[in-house]
């Protein structure tokens, strides 16, 4: 008998799905391991925050890699807040294995990018802060992170000048561009490399712009990232009421 069937038959329950993001432009996709997100990595929305936007090496959190909604669409408002905030963010997703990164090389590592939304309930996250408490609850709820469809790195140029971008009901939110981030992509990636071993499947949401703000059952959200791609999402329900 080999491994695999070993395996297969000493299963007590069903493993779990992998979470599947497609990729653009073919039909194939890709298998999420686990969703990095750095902090207040733009200086205007820490500034917002009530943060010094002082260079301090980047701080990370993550979300389970089921908490992806690969394309958006129609989702319930969150059970457990009144408070649901949006945070648009670009998204890497990491190719290969990797430690101890130089950033000069961490691009090698990109398998693609996406546009995401890092979506957060506000009121929990506050009460952790003032109580020391982790944001888990704050950050990786249900479907907390819906993306887009990946574009591969090849495909992605110049994506230092790109604008991201939030729109609520066709009113502009969010507002700002990549090379407005504190800690750079290849910066980030690194610094994450020197803390666990990047894994391929591995997505990293590199933080916000200025302009997060509430999200309210009946809002039509459209998250853009220039030459990466755009992101729609509407909110139903009243699960935080
Ligand atoms: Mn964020």
């Amino acid at each position: 008998m080999t491994d695999q069937t070993v395996a297969a038959r000493e299963l007590v329950i069903p493993p779990p799905p992998a979470a599947l993001i497609p990729v653009k432009d073919c039909d194939a996709f890709f298998p999420v391991r686990r969703i990095w997100c750095v902090g207040r990595n733009y200086a205007d929305h820490a500034r917002e925050m009530g943060a010094d936007p002082v260079r301090e090496p980047p701080f990370f959190f993550a979300k389970p890699s089921d908490a992806i909604v690969p394309r958006g669409g129609s989702i319930a408002y969150p059970v457990g807040t009144q408070r649901l905030h949006h945070e648009v963010e670009l998204a890497v997703a990491i190719g290969r294995c990797g430690r101890n990164i130089d950033p000069i090389e961490a691009e090698g590592y990109i398998f693609g990018y996406a546009v995401a939304l890092d979506m957060t309930r506000r009121d929990i996250q506050d009460v952790a802060k003032t109580t020391r408490r982790p944001w888990d609850m704050a950050k990786g709820f249900d479907q907390s992170c819906p993306i887009s469809e990946i574009q591969p790195r090849a495909a992605a140029e110049a994506l230092q000048t790109a604008a991201i971008s939030l729109f609520i009901n066709g009113q502009v939110r969010q507002q700002g561009a990549v090379h407005q981030m504190i800690w750079s992509v290849a910066e980030c990636l690194a610094a994450l490399s020197r803390l666990v071993e990047l894994q391929p499947g591995d997505i990293l949401l590199t933080g916000t712009p200025a302009g997060v703000g509430d999200v309210h059952p009946g809002d039509k959200l459209h998250a853009h990232c220039e030459r990466i791609g755009s992101l729609h999402v509407e909110y139903f329900g009243d699960g935080g009421r």
